[in-house]
This record gives C-alpha cells, structure tokens and sequence, in this order.
C-alpha cells in the first residue's frame, strides 16, 4: 500500500464523523427514574419502562435536554424549538422495547460549527491548496456540525467464551440493563474533515468542549464517548463524493487517526486497481493494524422510524434556552484566550491548561495573583511537572513555582522534591532546606568556579571558539560537578558563555 502521503497527492479524503456522549453527570435514565449508574451489581436499575414492560410510558428527562442545548450552544448550534422523538426499530435483546427511542428529521440542536487550528506535523496531511496556510504551514479548518440529537443508549452485552469477548464463537451472551436507557446524545458532522488529523483534532476539541461544560466524563476507553469515521475518497479535482465505508471501534485518539488513515490507504489501494469500494462497516483491530468488514450498512427504511405515539412533540420555550444558555462556562478557546491575555502564557501551554476543566481550575488556583515570569513558571510546573506526582496540591505546586522562578531548585529537583511530599502536608521549602538542595545563585561564588573550570577545560573552550556551541553542556555539568549540584545550572550556563563570548 502507498502511503499516507502518496495517497493524498492524488486523492482527497473525504471524512464525517458521528460522536456518541453518554451524559453520564446525571443521576436518572432518559424516560424513567432509574440510577445512571453502570458499575452496580447487572441488572440493578431497571425498571418496567428501561425494560419495554407492556403499558409502561416514558417520561423525558429534563436534565438531559438541558445537557443537550448547552452541547448545541458550546458548539454554536441554532436550538430547534419544536422537535419530536421517533421509534427507530431493530431486533436485538441490547432494546427490550425493540426500538431505540431517537430523534427524527429535527434534531434538539442543528447547524453549528467548530474550528480547528492545525498545525505542526499534523499539518502536513493536509497538501492541497483549499485551505490558507500560515507560514508556518498552520490553517484553520472549520467543520460543521449537521445535528445533535437526543437518544438513549442500549443494554451492556457480555458474550463468553469467545475471542475478545465478541459474539462470534461465544457459549452465552449476558445481557446487564443498567446502561439501557442511558441519556445519549448523537453529534454528526457534515462531510467537512479532510485528513485523520482533522478528525482528531475535533474530537478532542469536542471531548474538551464536554467536559468544560460538564455533562459527561467522556471517557474514550470506558466508551462514554465514542466515535464513528465515515470515510470516502475522491480524485483531486472532483466535486461529487465516492462511497463511504464506516469505521467503529475508535476507542482512543490514536485509534481514530490510525483507522482513518488505513482506510485511506486502503481505499486507494483498491480505487486505484479498478476495483469498487463497498458501503459497508468496518471494525478496527488496533493490534493487526487494519479494518475487517463486520456488516452491508443497513439503510434508513429498514428502522421503520415513525414519531413516537407515547412522547408529545417537545417545545422549547426562550425560559428554557436561556436558562441553558446561562449554563455554559467559559469554554476552552476563549480560556486559553484569556491566559494569553492576563498572564502573558504562551498560545500552546494555554491551550493545554484551558483544555482539561481540572487542570484549568487547579491552575488558576496556582497561579493566584503572580507575576507574568512566576505565572509562566506555574503553567510549566502545572503541565510538565505535577501530573508525574499524584496528589501534589495547589500549596505545594505555587511553591515549588516560586522556588524555580528565583532559581533556587532545578527543573529535576523540583521534582524529586514533589515526588517526596506529594500527598503529605510538608512544605516544599522546608524539603528543600533540610536536605540542601537549595541552589547557590551567588554570582561571585559561581563566577570562581567557572573560572577553574574555563582553565582546566582547555580544549573543550577551544571547540567553542572554533564554533561548537554544544560544548556549554559539558562544561556546565563540570561546574554541576564542582559544587556538589549545588551551583545553579542555568546561571552557570550564562556565566560561561559571558565569558567564552567576551
Ligand atoms: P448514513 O445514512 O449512512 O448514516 P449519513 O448521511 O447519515 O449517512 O452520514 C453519516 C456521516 O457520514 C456524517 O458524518 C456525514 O458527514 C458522513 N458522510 C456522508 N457522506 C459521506 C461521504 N461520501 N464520504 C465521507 N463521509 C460521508
Ligand atoms: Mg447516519
Ligand atoms: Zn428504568
């Protein structure tokens, strides 16, 4: 097979995706009073409606439509004021009721957009000219977002005894209904992404957009959030769309962007030697590397969808919207916007931070009221060093921020010493002093040793000269030497080459 690459010089990638979200924060299902919750003993939460008992009627969650406009509004969806639930029939013992409850042609939320800014190697996918490209090969890419609509999620099968725990080969199926009726929104994109980057890339803007706004954990692995890549290509130059293939088991970033990309590659393959590529699903194997067919695509008309004869048309009042609309938090891009702004971060350091709600408000609690050069230390401390040290709290990340702003602690030590008192109440500084760790930043005192270093390092100083800047690392780590590590390397670092340079 050709690569990523080769194939996309001559072909575009046509891709749309269909992002599942269990709104998991709420406490009840979507048409009846039972506990969200999957992880209780099978078969726990249920109830005559969860379980399509004759005669028992749905009642629609609140919550959850509530949910559903704050998705549409973070994603600058237009909010349908009349909008209905179908029956979407199917036969399978995953539905009691045999039909999922669903929504028809209108959707809660319609019409919205996000755009990605992509840059660095991910950028690169993407070679053709129908985007602007910055100069240094960044673009933003705006995708719509044709709806997303309200459903509810199916029972949790558990087949045993066979390979990877799939039905085929299986001895029994176990079926657990707690996870049946589980408030479920669908978000489908238009056919607007154009390489496995971009589709990355949105659905990890999407994952942060829904955790900011906390309606679920949207958790890929647990499968609270998962995702399905439609995908077709066309020549170059071609204005109509060739059939899509779509790919399930997406259950990681990596898995998203890798499936697509096989595909791709795949397609190309068999386009390019006059063969036709099926409407078909496919099932991704992360260890094999490659998608298998699992099923024809059924169509529309084999659901049999019609309204639903239980659940009035549903009407949204301005009340409502707005209560909703008062809801949503400040979302990730104007956050990251105003770390920019308000403590000078730079573009990607505030981006991380304001992606993930969690490490948002830990930072802001950090970084109360420091200065431009503390708060970028608090921003590097916040993402690079704390996540390797679980339980480390606010107190103990802003002091560690002061001791490397000052340069009393390296970037290595500063760790060690978070290592040892995460999840205790000792203060970093008083680690530090009491196993004298605290670095010199005598300029004097280094300035002598740096001296006897220049002098016995005769020819490490005359690389230098001679234009092997590099060298500075090894006459630092020969000072680090002279000092028992107590010497300040960033300081040694510019006190050396002073002195070379002068
Ligand atoms: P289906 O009826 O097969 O589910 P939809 O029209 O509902 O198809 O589209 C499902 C998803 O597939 C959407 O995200 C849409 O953007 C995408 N899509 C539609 N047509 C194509 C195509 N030709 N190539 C790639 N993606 C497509
Ligand atoms: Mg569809
Ligand atoms: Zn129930």
């Amino acid at each position: 097979m050709k690569t990523l690459q080769q194939v996309l010089e001559d072909w575009e990638a046509i891709i749309g995706l269909e992002v599942h979200t269990e709104l998991t924060t709420l406490e009840t299902k979507m048409f009846c009073g039972c506990r969200l919750s999957h992880d209780d003993e099978p078969n726990e939460n249920v109830c005559p409606i969860c379980l399509g008992l004759p005669g028992a009627l749905p009642v629609p969650n609140e919550k959850a439509i509530e949910s559903i406009v704050m998705a549409g509004l973070a994603t600058n969806c237009q909010v349908m004021r009349r909008s209905m639930f179908y029956r979407k029939h199917y036969f399978y013992p995953d539905m009691a009721k045999n039909y999922q409850t669903t929504q028809g042609p209108i959707a809660f939320v319609m019409h919205g957009h996000l755009d990605l800014e992509v840059n660095g190697e991910g950028a690169q996918e993407r070679p053709d000219a129908t985007v602007k490209k910055a100069s240094d090969g960044s673009y933003v890419a705006p995708i719509r977002i044709l709806r997303i609509h309200m459903e509810e999620d199916a029972a949790k099968m558990n087949h045993l005894g066979g390979v990877e725990g799939r039905i085929g080969g299986a001895s029994e199926s176990l079926i657990d209904y707690n996870r049946c009726g589980t408030p479920l929104i669908e978000l489908v994109t238009e056919p607007d992404l154009r390489t496995p980057e971009e589709a990355r890339l949105f659905m990890e803007k999407l994952r942060q957009t829904f955790l900011t706004l906390g309606i679920s954990d949207c958790s890929l692995e647990k499968g609270s959030m998962r995702c399905d890549g439609n995908i077709s290509l066309r020549r170059r130059g071609e204005t109509t769309f060739g059939t899509k293939t779509e790919m399930k088991n997406l259950n990681s970033f990596k898995s998203l962007h890798d499936a697509l990309e096989y595909e791709i590659r795949r397609q190309a393959e068999v386009l390019e030697e006059g063969g036709v590529v099926y409407q078909e699903t496919r099932h991704w194997e992360p260890s094999k590397r490659r998608t298998v067919v699992m099923r024809v695509k059924e169509t529309n008309d084999d659901y049999r969808m019609y309204p639903d004869p239980d659940l009035a048309p549903f009407d949204l009042s301005d009340e409502f919207i707005e209560r909703c609309r008062a809801r949503v938090p400040e979302l990730p891009d104007a956050k990251r916007d105003r770390y920019v702004r308000t403590f000078g971060l730079k573009r990607d350091h505030a981006a991380r931070l304001a992606g993930d709600p969690a490490v948002a408000r830990f930072f802001e609690e950090t970084v109360a009221d420091a200065d431009e050069k503390l708060a970028g230390v608090v921003a590097n401390v916040v993402l690079n060093i704390v996540p390797a040290h679980p339980g480390v709290d606010v107190h103990q990340a802003r002091v560690i921020s002061e001791l490397l702003a000052a340069d009393a602690v390296t970037f290595a030590q500063a760790h060690e010493v978070l290592e040892a008192t995460a999840g205790t109440d000792v203060d970093p500084e008083t680690y530090v002093d009491e196993h004298g760790m605290r670095q010199s930043t005598d300029a004097d005192a280094l300035g002598a040793i740096v001296d006897e270093v220049l002098a016995r390092c005769a020819s490490q100083v005359q690389q230098y000269r001679s234009g092997n800047k590099k060298v500075v690392g090894f006459l630092v780590g020969q000072c680090m030497k002279a000092t028992g590590s107590a010497g300040n390397p960033k300081l040694f670092s510019q006190l050396l080459v002073q002195k070379l340079d002068g």
